[in-house]
Parts: C-alpha cells; sequence; structure tokens
C-alpha cells in the first residue's frame, strides 16, 4: 500500500455510511482515522482486516448472546489495545520521550463514565477506565498507579510491552522531519437487545506528542459519549479540534434539540467541526434504535460494521 501521510492528515470530503437497524443489536467500531503509517506499510491490508475482524466478532458474539452493550464495547477494544497494528495499548504512537502515555474512556448510555489519561501500566487501558467508572467515586483519573491497576484485578504491562519496532522507527523519523502523522485511535459503539447503548475508546495519542499531553479520547463529550435513546460516539482524529468542538456531544445535542436523526446530525458537526476548521478525523455511531452511522472527513478511516450483507471492513 503506498502511503501519503502528508495527504492523510488534510480533510476532504465526508464520507458516510448509514445502516438500518438489523437485529436489535448493532455494533460498529474503529482503528484510527489515520491510514497506514510508513513504518507499518509492508503489512498488506489483510493484517489490518484480520484485527478489526477478530475485534468485532469478540464484541458481537456479547451482543449476540444478550449481553449488555458496556460489555461489548470494552471487549471489542481490549482484542484492538491488544493487537500491534493499532495505536492504542500494543503498538501504540510513542511519546517526544519515546515511551507510552496512553488514554481510554467508556461511556454507558445510563449516564455513567469512567476515564483515564496518560496510562503506564495497564495492559489495557480500557479496563481501568471502566473501573474508575464502577469501583471509584470519580470519573476521571491521570496516571494510574500500578497498584490501583492490581488492586482492581487487571493486569499490568511493562514499557517494552507496547512499545514495537515500527513505532520506534516512526518516531525516529518524525523528530527528523518537520512533518507528524497524527492519527490512530481505537473506540467501539454498541446497541444491545435492550436498547443500552454505550461507547469506548483508546488511544495512544497523537506520535510525537509532549509529555503529559492529552487529546479527546478521554473526555467525555469530546472523544466519546453515549446517551441511551440518542447514540453512542466513538471519533478519531486531531483532538484537538474534537475537544473544541465537543464532537461526540454535539451530536447528540442536535438530536436532543434540533430533533434531528443520527446520520444529519453526524454530518453537520464533522462539516461545522472539523472540516470547516481545517481538521480532519472519523466516527462511528449507534443510535438508540440501532441504526449505524460511520463518518470521516480524513481520506481514510480504519473501520468495522454490519450491513445487510454482512461484515463490511474499511482500511
Ligand atoms: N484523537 C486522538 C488524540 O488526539 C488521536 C487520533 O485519534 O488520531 O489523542
Amino acid at each position: 500500500m503506498p502511503v501519503n501521510e502528508e495527504a492523510i492528515a488534510r480533510p476532504t470530503g465526508i464520507r458516510l455510511w448509514d445502516v438500518a437497524p438489523q437485529n436489535g443489536f448493532a455494533l460498529a467500531l474503529h482503528g484510527g482515522a489515520g491510514g497506514l503509517i510508513e513504518e507499518l506499510s509492508n503489512e498488506g491490508t489483510a493484517a489490518f482486516e484480520e484485527g478489526l475482524a477478530i475485534a468485532h466478532a469478540a464484541g458481537r458474539a456479547i451482543l449476540e448472546r444478550g449481553g449488555h452493550a458496556l460489555d461489548a464495547v470494552c471487549a471489542t477494544v481490549e482484542q484492538l489495545e491488544n493487537h500491534r497494528l493499532f495505536n492504542a495499548g500494543r503498538g501504540a504512537a510513542l511519546t517526544a520521550a519515546g515511551g507510552v502515555e496512553l488514554d481510554a474512556s467508556v461511556m454507558d448510555g445510563s449516564g455513567q463514565a469512567g476515564a483515564i489519561a496518560a496510562s503506564r501500566h495497564a495492559k489495557n487501558p480500557v479496563f481501568v477506565a471502566r473501573s474508575v467508572m464502577e469501583k471509584s467515586p470519580h470519573l476521571f483519573l491521570v496516571s494510574p498507579s500500578k497498584e490501583m491497576v492490581i488492586d482492581w484485578g487487571h493486569e499490568t504491562a511493562e514499557q517494552e510491552y507496547f512499545i514495537t519496532e515500527p513505532r520506534q522507527r516512526q518516531l525516529a523519523r518524525i523528530q527528523d522531519s518537520q512533518f507528524a502523522p497524527r492519527h490512530g485511535t481505537v473506540g467501539a459503539v454498541a446497541r444491545d437487545s435492550e436498547g443500552r447503548v454505550a461507547a469506548a475508546t483508546s488511544t495512544g495519542g497523537m506520535v510525537n506528542q509532549q509529555l503529559g499531553r492529552v487529546g479527546d479520547t478521554p473526555i467525555i463529550g469530546a472523544g466519546n459519549y453515549a446517551r441511551n435513546e440518542f447514540a453512542a460516539i466513538s471519533c478519531t482524529g486531531d483532538g484537538e479540534a474534537f475537544i473544541r468542538g465537543v464532537v461526540a456531544y454535539d451530536i447528540v445535542a442536535r438530536m436532543r434539540y434540533l430533533g434531528s436523526e443520527l446520520p444529519d446530525a453526524v454530518a453537520a458537526t464533522v462539516d461545522a467541526e472539523l472540516t470547516a476548521k481545517h481538521s480532519s478525523g472519523g466516527l462511528v455511531s449507534v443510535g438508540g434504535d440501532g441504526r449505524v452511522v460511520v463518518a470521516h472527513n480524513s481520506p481514510r478511516m480504519f473501520a468495522a460494521f454490519e450491513d445487510e450483507n454482512g461484515l463490511v471492513l474499511l482500511t
């Protein structure tokens, strides 16, 4: 696959998929809006498709047996965090210091949410974000300690686990040049057979980011949001633009206050908060009725969802 990262960083026209409710449940995931990085360009599309399909199957299995939307999005994101090709967990983009600082958040459509930023010890940041929601009185924790990760029953990992050789070469190349490709991130949204929605998002952030930089991924309403009867949304792209535009919540606000349908709300928010501001990215969303809307204004986005013909994989 030829890689033109500079072109990938520029917004193009919006591409949007709108899938009517299928099975009583629905799941959509993304593996980032950045397209392929140069250092992974010899991997071939099949390796990415396989990773997306495995993650989709993990979440779908939970929904199929009547499980909760929150369990489905966490299981989906876990697979993407464990996969070395995506920018989250193992294989995440490296900070300027050469290590990883991971951000993640979860939100349940009932209104509960949890988030972590600058995580260095949790193998799967998505589970720790969920524990912040379920086991602490807080919503957002920065730099969760190793002891806390262990106390909450989650696996830890050393920096060497997360750092992969292609990401080290990517960092070296970027530190040597002016141009910094930016995107990555993984996320999932689901609607279960009881009509509950949930969203989970996880990232290594922007390659070569300063230590302590936090993007939109763990910020509820910016990179991740869920509200029963309206929608669940997980975003990827220029994090600062998603924060300024409160993108995930802006979509739900259009539905709540303007009465917009999900695809119209998604298109209007992407146009107003990303394209009009020369920022790029994308998102996956599911409506309270199970309608799936996937959109990006970046040239590419890794994503998976089902339509009436089966699994759709975007690479
Ligand atoms: N939105 C992420 C961040 O800003 C990166 C990405 O999705 O590309 O950290």
